[in-house]
């Protein structure tokens, strides 16, 4: 056999070399785990066959999407504490909420769901931070998404971490276990913020990442009452104050980002430091609009994220796609400043880059993995399609049929190839009984 996957016949989105090239009538050809070749399909060899054959004459193929940022256990809270801001949410609902229900099995089974829900909308890759991130790296795993998993770190205790003096050792125990184990599984750490995490607590936590050599992620900027505590406290931005520690750097995904003044954009840009900006999230939550227009302008890589679901209250990226380029238009009340083609790069190859993952993912290139999602054509908002910019706008996660991550189908014609999303489901709605239940 030449191939072990063909998809034939489908129109394809490469989005590679920042063009928006397409190829009508193509064909994309996957031997193990990479893409072996793509075409019109005058081109494939007469000869070319397949363990696997896909006909995708009624598809769209285009890269999968990357989710830079997600806690995906957090789908039992999917609004639960709606209409609040930030720091309400967050301390009297969802911190004593993940006291009381966030165990290894909560984490197991909440993951699943938010895998099922993110490979259901085309993402096949995700970044997430959450405390039992061994629960959320096996749950990955069986699904078959591709995943960048963080062990928490917050300088109080914690689900899985009742000391906070032994946060940054759960994280080198994490990163003993997953380091090397699972092809599709990175591991990483998650220091949640600046001011959930000491200096100290932070350069530990960098230092450890730079010893392993593994993705430091951490909430940055989020809200504008994140940087006055950090002036009142420190003097400085949040921004400076992580660029003082240490922390910044090409290995570091700075998640949110909203509230950066001049100085922390050229800090963010002159790092290095990646950005996870979450536009959903921001939104729900009240917390402003990020400058993606001005970091994109200063060289910044940017990636999309879903954030947790509760604070959001969907995993779907096309979604944030959408979102990231609306916002852009309104605040500018410029609607050229943030074309699709960059928010479409965001959430690909952008995102890829910022998960250090550039090289392997994020674009249909031959020699990259395979990881691609097909879209149905048939669907009346892709009707018709006269460029790939439509699809930031105009698509959705329900427009996606198969997914394939790896070189393996994990999701055919909108059924789970590889785990049981019923018995998931079941497990869920048991959990979200306990939240429910009275007190
Ligand atoms: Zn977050």
């Amino acid at each position: 056999m030449d191939y072990d996957l063909l998809i034939t016949d489908a129109t394809i989105l490469p989005l590679a070399n920042d063009g928006l090239e397409r190829i009508d009538r193509g064909y994309l050809a996957i031997k193990g785990e990479r893409i072996a070749a793509l075409g019109p399909m005058r081109e494939l060899p007469a000869a070319g066959k397949a363990l696997i054959t896909i006909d995708g004459s009624d598809s769209i193929v285009m890269p999968g999407l990357i989710n830079t940022h997600c806690h995906a256990a957090m789908t039992l809270f999917r609004g639960l504490a709606d209409d609040l801001p930030l720091m309400e949410w967050l301390n009297n609902h969802i911190f004593p909420a993940e006291a009381r229900f966030v165990n290894a099995e909560m984490v197991y089974w909440c993951t699943r769901l938010a895998a099922a829900e993110m490979l259901r909308s085309g993402t096949t890759c995700v970044a997430d931070g959450y405390f039992h991130e061994d629960a959320a790296a096996s749950a990955f795993c069986e699904t078959g998404i591709r995943a960048v998993a963080a062990q928490g770190v917050v300088d109080f205790p914690a689900p899985g971490v009742p000391d906070p003096a032994g946060n940054i050792a759960a994280v080198e125990q994490f990163l003993d276990t997953w380091q090397g184990r699972e092809p599709l599984l990175t591991p990483a750490i998650f220091c949640h913020a600046p001011y959930t995490c000491s200096p100290e607590t932070l350069q530990r936590g960098k230092e450890l990442a730079r010893q392993r050599g593994v993705p430091f992620f951490i909430h940055l900027a989020e809200t504008e009452f994140e940087v006055q505590e950090s002036l009142k406290k420190h003097g400085v931005t949040p921004t400076r104050h992580l660029y003082r520690l240490g922390v910044l750097d090409p290995n570091t995904v700075a998640v949110h980002c909203v509230w950066l003044n001049a100085d922390d954009q050229r800090l963010l840009a002159e790092t290095g430091t990646r950005v996870a900006s979450c536009p959903g999230s921001n939104m729900k939550l009240a917390a402003g609009i990020a400058p993606l227009a001005e970091l994109r302008r200063n060289g910044v890589v940017i990636g999309l994220g879903t954030d947790g679901c509760a604070s959001n209250n969907n995993l779907d990226l096309f979604e944030e796609m959408d979102l990231a380029g609306k916002l852009q238009k309104v605040k500018h009340l410029d609607p050229t400043l943030l074309p699709a083609r960059a928010v479409l790069g965001m959430a690909t190859v952008g995102g890829a880059e910022a998960l250090g993952l550039g090289e392997q993912i994020g674009s249909l290139v031959p020699g990259k993995k395979a990881d691609c999602i097909l879209l149905d054509r048939k669907q009346a908002n892709l009707l018709p399609l006269y460029g790939a910019e439509l699809l930031t706008s105009a698509a959705t996660g329900g427009d996606v049929r198969t997914v394939i991550v790896n070189g393996r189908v994990v999701m055919r014609d909108r059924r789970m190839m590889l785990f049981d999303e019923t018995e998931t489901m079941a497990h869920v709605r048991e959990l979200a009984k306990k939240v429910t239940a009275p007190t």
